[in-house]
């Protein structure tokens, strides 16, 4: 007979199982890639640059653009000046960018390389910029990457002229493409002007006209970013990525920021759709009041199924936040929430949503975990659904747990990218795909006798 007393499970402290995050670099090639005209130049080896553009490729579908200075033995002994000088002109010989965004590796990082020094020593062709940001990948995760790159932006291009541009800055954070529309299009509802920096919509998704262009339409410009220190203030989605550049933008510009979940779920939206009044002083439109209203009604009618299922959730922090508090919101028991990325802001804001819902003895969440804890402590007590990255299909398929993808990477679906989970249309499509995975199910778990009209 099966033995199923729950089995302690041990703190690791140096391995990690299964991780779920992945390495700096990938954050701060997919932030380069919201910025118009940008090619990433990754400093290390083709390697590396292979598996950045290989995870990005795979879950947008999309041509992830990027160079690599293609680091050999000789260059890791003697350092990677010239090979990233080299790099720089082939790439704007080759490709003709606006701007090359170059990012550290593990082994250039390891070898001191100074890429500030070395950028200044370059010889650029007449307006063109080069920046840099470190992503040592032994420390944080890509999420760091990402606000790394999005802070080796601001300190190398952003200006303050002490004229305001009327404009709203936006840091949507390590979203996809269809969110990004989905903040713009809330953002122009409440008219405000915005700065979405980055933004990867158009380029992540750029839309198929029969020609390839190498720098598609979309993308933060680089005349957009030097103006980030004359914006008017700053709303900053997602509190984990964001709480370092948006501290930046003030401390040395003088933005003022709201710091708010990402806007995911009810309660998430409606922060930023506040947020945007306090602003514009505009009255919520009746459209985007009804949108609220038919995902209310959703939440109502979906509740008889939903209702203290317990979900397990895990991704990227800010992601897993929103799912968090939209699981919340539909009744569920978020028995299990972890991220990969090393940020105990993440465990203290999703305890707090616990708290607010009155289910902290019941659920747990960890910061800096990898999925073979989340494994095991599903063996010592099953949930009813599995929320995340393709990287949890191995558990679910193990366990035999209805799993719902959401967040990054998603490599073995389509047209995730396209559309929102953020908003209330995107909580709408969230609600749609979890209650469609319970109910569905409940319906194979069902026998004839469950169908018996007692005469
Ligand atoms: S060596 Fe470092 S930067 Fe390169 S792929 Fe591995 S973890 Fe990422």
């Amino acid at each position: 007979m099966l033995d199923m007393t729950p089995k302690e499970v041990k703190e690791r402290q140096a391995l990690r199982i299964n991780p779920c995050k992945t390495c700096q670099p990938v954050g701060a090639m997919y932030c380069a890639l919201g910025v118009h005209r940008c090619m990433p130049l990754s400093h290390g080896s083709q390697g590396c640059c292979s598996y950045h553009r290989t995870v990005l490729s795979r879950h947008f579908k999309e041509p992830a653009i990027a160079g690599s200075s293609s680091f050999t033995e000789g260059t890791s002994v003697f350092g990677g000046r010239s090979n990233v000088t080299t790099a720089t002109k082939n790439i704007f010989d080759i490709y003709n960018p606006d701007i090359i965004a170059i990012h550290t590796t593990c082994l250039s990082e390891t070898i001191g390389d100074d890429l500030a020094s070395y950028i200044m020593d370059m010889d650029l062709p007449e307006g063109k910029r080069v920046i840099h940001c470190n992503t040592p990948s032994y420390v944080g995760s890509h999420i760091y990457g990402f606000a790394n790159q999005m802070k080796g932006f601001m300190d190398q291009l952003t200006e303050k002229t002490g004229t305001t541009n009327g404009k709203t800055a936006i840091f949507p954070g390590w979203v996809d493409p269809g969110d990004l529309r989905e903040m713009k299009r809330i953002a122009e509802m409440m008219n405000v002007p915005i700065t979405m920096f980055p933004d990867q919509s158009g380029v992540m998704d750029a839309p198929m006209t029969g020609r390839y262009e190498i720098f598609p339409e979309g993308g933060t410009t680089i005349d957009e970013i030097q103006s980030l220190g004359d914006s008017q203030n700053l709303i900053a989605l997602g509190e984990v990525i964001n709480q370092e550049p948006a501290e930046m933008l003030k401390k040395r510009w003088q933005v003022p920021f709201e710091l708010l979940p990402m806007p995911v779920g009810v309660s998430n939206t409606d922060k930023y759709v506040m947020a945007l009044k306090k602003i514009s002083n505009a009255e919520v439109p009746p459209e985007l009041e009804a949108e609220r209203g038919r995902l209310m009604d959703f939440l109502l009618d979906s509740n008889q199924y939903t209702n203290r299922k317990k979900v397990a959730i895990f991704g990227d922090p800010d992601v897993v936040i929103g799912l968090t508090s939209l699981c919340l919101e539909a009744g569920m028991l978020p028995k299990y929430v972890i991220t990969g990325t090393p940020k105990e802001m993440f465990t203290k804001r999703v305890t707090a949503l616990f708290e607010a819902y009155d289910v902290q003895e019941e659920c747990k969440a960890k910061a800096n975990a990898d999925l073979f804890e989340l494994h095991q402590w599903i063996k010592n007590e099953k949930v009813d659904l599995l929320l995340g990255s393709t990287y949890g299909k191995q558990i679910a398929k193990a366990e035999d747990i209805p799993f719902v993808r959401a967040g990054f990477p998603v490599m073995d679906r389509y047209g995730g990218t396209i559309q929102p989970i953020v908003g209330y249309a995107g909580a709408i499509r969230m609600l749609e795909k979890i209650t469609e995975a319970i109910m569905t199910r409940m319906e194979r778990d069902m026998h004839d006798e469950d169908f018996e009209i007692v005469m």
